[in-house]
């Protein structure tokens, strides 16, 4: 199968190295080529691992690697049965992509979006295709995590349902089905205690340290929630608890200052080498 990814960023980069890794045909897409040559950089460094640990053989990795093919400008795309969006968490950038690719893409194409919290329904109907958009959210790192969230908007029709569940199957994942509500259920309850983590340290209650020892120790969390903020990327994390606290109008869900100031200054998490720890 022809599968478009757009973004190369942490998420599209994932996705696209599972989809070639399932045998797909990957055309991978960024807003420069640079961001494209980014992300291919870092899906041989993680192939290259997976060679070195003796779990891939060098010449599974070339096919892999030869199976994503740069894309830098969303045209021809002839042949394409599904785009996958993982552009950044901003509803103008995701509504703009939407609209060239529903102009773009052969009109059987399915299009779905990676969005972490952002409407489905809201993306399809920027379309003329909402029957065939839906939401296919994966977890980070992509190769790793089993889940993907599969969100159905109002309009999304079952065949659309049942052609992306077997896609997230046939990659090696274990699609869940949820509504079309702010969050969906993973960042609904994920990220208000991430954000509360980030109150805790704003009010003094603990150390960065202190907050992720208690979690990880007392609460068997693999990671701290600063630690997981600071893999998320806390741009993203502002992104959906502004999504979340729009979309209920529930002063629960506001962001936390701390938050803000840290995304305001650029400090965004290991992307950017710098959020609630620092990075080489
Ligand atoms: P990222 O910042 O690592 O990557 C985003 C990429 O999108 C960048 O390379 C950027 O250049 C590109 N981009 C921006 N505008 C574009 C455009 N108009 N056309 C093409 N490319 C464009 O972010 P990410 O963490 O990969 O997140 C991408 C999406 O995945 C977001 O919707 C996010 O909410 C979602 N998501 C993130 C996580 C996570 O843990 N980071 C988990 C699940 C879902």
């Amino acid at each position: 199968m022809k599968i478009l990814v757009i973004g190369a960023g942490q998420m599209g980069s994932g996705i696209a190295h599972v989809a070639a890794q399932s045998g797909h045909t990957v055309l991978l897409n960024d807003r420069a080529p640079e961001f494209i040559e980014r992300g291919l950089g870092v899906i041989a460094k993680n192939l290259n691992r997976s060679v070195e640990k003796g779990k891939l053989d060098a010449a599974e990795r070339d096919a892999i690697l030869a199976r994503i093919v740069p894309h830098p400008a969303l045209e021809r795309l002839d042949g394409v049965e599904i785009a996958i969006e993982a552009a950044s968490e901003h509803l103008e950038t995701k509504l703009e992509l939407f609209r060239k690719l529903d102009a773009e893409l052969p009109p059987s194409a399915i299009l779905a979006s990676n969005t972490s919290s952002i409407s489905i329904t809201l993306l399809g109907g920027a379309t003329k295709r909402a029957e065939r958009v839906i939401g296919m959210h994966f977890m980070n790192p992509v190769p790793v995590m089993a889940l993907v969230e599969i969100i159905r908007g109002i309009a999304t029709s079952q065949e659309t349902y049942d052609f992306t569940e077997s896609l997230a199957k046939q990659m090696g994942k274990t699609p869940v089905e949820v509504r079309d509500f702010p969050g969906f259920v993973s960042n609904r309850v994920l990220m208000p205690m991430i954000n509360e983590a980030i109150y805790a340290l704003y009010e003094g209650v603990g150390s960065v340290e202190a907050i992720d020892t208690v979690m990880k120790l007392g609460m068997n969390h693999p990671m701290g929630p600063l630690t997981l903020a600071d893999f998320i990327g806390l741009d993203t994390c502002l992104a959906i608890m502004n999504v979340l606290y729009d979309g209920f109008a529930d002063s629960k869900y506001r962001p936390c200052p701390l938050l803000k100031q840290y995304v305001a200054a650029g400090w965004l998490g290991r992307k950017s080498g710098r959020g609630f720890y620092t990075y080489n």
